[in-house]
């Protein structure tokens, strides 16, 4: 049963509400302990919920799309009476005072929360191996990472403990995890969804996004959590389209992606290892027996993509924790965070210092538009770029990375935030037994395109 599947079933009295947290309940009881997907759980919470769901249903009363649906919620998206700590010491004692905008917009449609999960500290990171709260281990690859940031959204997904996750997305933190544990993760357009309430990573790069096991439970989040916000000024203000009336029609076709050209990238490919690329290859023929039409592109700039994206990302995320100081709800972040926080911080202030000569950050940003116009262009040209989403497997817990190899995890992530395009990343096969993903990105505000990619991949 997908999640639309699901919420129909709740709707119509075949499940109830209080059956799917139940279920849940059990398996976080289970799994949680050992996966650590989760960093806080309020059950009783979950189960009131859905008790007020299941009466309304059963007293005739009009019920939103999520009802009963499932969510855990990253550990930098603010819910109310939640420890939203971003998995930070520095925040450990900071109680959510009200809901993002998101966090909003999910109960108004009676979607309910079960808890937050874990994730690296402030989103710094693609492994979650730097929450405070403890390492992240893989359900679908036991022993391994789960990526990150959002390792813990995608970790509670492949193991069965919710519906959808929200996670946000800076340089593929939502993708990137839901790469190595085998689901579903979508970065929406740059806007497309509002960040009010979201802890900044780096403000002109993040977005928040859902993590599923299934295109619909991508869907109704993004149709809930998706458009205009007057308390967001980078939100976009147009029409959207209903995603998840996409998806199904998507799924009733018998070509479905007739007319649609996607494009390998030769760079893309180079950068990555064999074996993925062969999973991915497979992935890439799929869609083509689907309907769509494969060319190749190249790309100029692989070189300098994650040295853009790095310095943009400390110079905005060491402004970002000027408020962390010491004074208001949180302790002094230099003396509470973890190394990589910290690395980031120094460097993000010693560039600060140094910007009077336009020697660094002014560099980046000339290197994004660089980095922004080719992909651009290349959307031109074709609907959709195809390729894999991580150039590497996972890593087993505990292995010792340098900074330089945990940040190449990402050269094929950061691209999409660097131009502020739409970007999923759905499972494309194992190497090993161990997820590889496919990563299609597309033009701005083209998201339904890669939602009908996705919803006829899954045929
Ligand atoms: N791994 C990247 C970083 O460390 C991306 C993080 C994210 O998307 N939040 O910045």
């Amino acid at each position: 049963m997908n999640v639309l599947e699901k919420a129909n079933a709740i709707k119509n009295g075949e499940l109830t509400a209080l059956e799917n947290v139940n279920n849940y309940i059990k398996v976080i009881d289970e799994k949680n302990p050992s996966i650590n997907a989760f960093i806080e759980i309020n059950k009783e919470n979950a189960i009131n919920k859905a008790k007020e769901i299941d009466e309304k249903i059963s007293n005739g009363e009009e019920v939103g799309q999520l009802a009963g649906i499932v969510f855990g919620i990253k550990a930098n998206i603010n819910v109310e009476d939640y420890t939203i700590s971003a998995a930070s010491k520095t925040l450990e004692d900071y109680i959510g005072s009200y809901d993002a905008t998101v966090i909003k917009r999910i109960k108004a449609e009676d979607g309910i929360i079960i808890g937050i999960n874990n994730m690296d500290e402030f989103a710094a990171g693609s492994s979650t191996e730097t929450s405070y709260y403890g390492v992240c281990n893989n359900p679908a690859a036991p022993g391994r990472i789960t990526g990150g940031s959002s390792g813990g959204g995608a970790a509670s997904i492949a193991a069965g403990m919710c519906d959808i996750a929200l996670g946000s997305d800076t340089g593929g933190s939502i993708r990137n995890p839901s790469s190595h544990c085998g689901v579903e993760g979508f970065k929406p357009t740059y806007g497309l969804v509002s960040r009010q309430g979201l802890l900044d990573l780096s403000m002109s790069l993040d977005q928040i996004g859902p993590i599923s096991g299934d295109v619909t439970g991508l869907t109704l989040a993004l149709d809930t959590i998706a458009g205009y916000d007057p308390e967001e000024c980078t939100t976009l203000n147009n029409e959207l389209p209903n995603f998840t009336e996409i998806a199904v029609n998507t799924k009733g076709m018998e070509l479905p992606l007739k007319g649609m050209k996607i494009a390998k990238v030769k760079e893309f490919t180079e950068v990555t290892d064999d074996k993925i690329n062969e999973v991915v290859d497979k992935a890439i023929d799929k869609l083509v027996s689907l309907g769509a039409e494969l060319v190749e592109l190249n790309f100029d700039y692989i070189d300098i993509c994650l040295p853009t994206y790095y310095l943009i990302n400390y110079v905005e995320f060491f402004s970002a924790t000027r408020k962390y100081d010491g004074r208001e709800y949180a302790s002094r972040i230099e003396e509470t965070c973890g190394e990589e926080v910290l690395r980031r911080i120094e460097i993000g202030s010693y560039i600060s210092q140094q910007e009077y000569s336009g020697k660094f950050y002014k560099k980046a940003l000339q290197a994004r538009s660089l980095i922004r116009n080719q992909i651009n262009e290349m959307l031109e040209d074709v609907d959709l770029i195809v390729g894999p989403t991580v150039p590497k497997l996972p890593h087993k817990i505990g292995t010792k990375l340098e900074p330089m190899e945990m940040y190449a995890y990402d050269v094929l992530t950061v691209i999409a935030n660097l131009a502020g395009i739409p970007a999923a990343s759905i499972k494309a096969g194992e190497v090993e037994g161990i997820p590889v993903g496919l990563q299609l990105q597309a033009k701005p505000e083209d998201d339904e395109k890669i939602i009908q990619a996705i919803s006829a991949f899954e045929l």
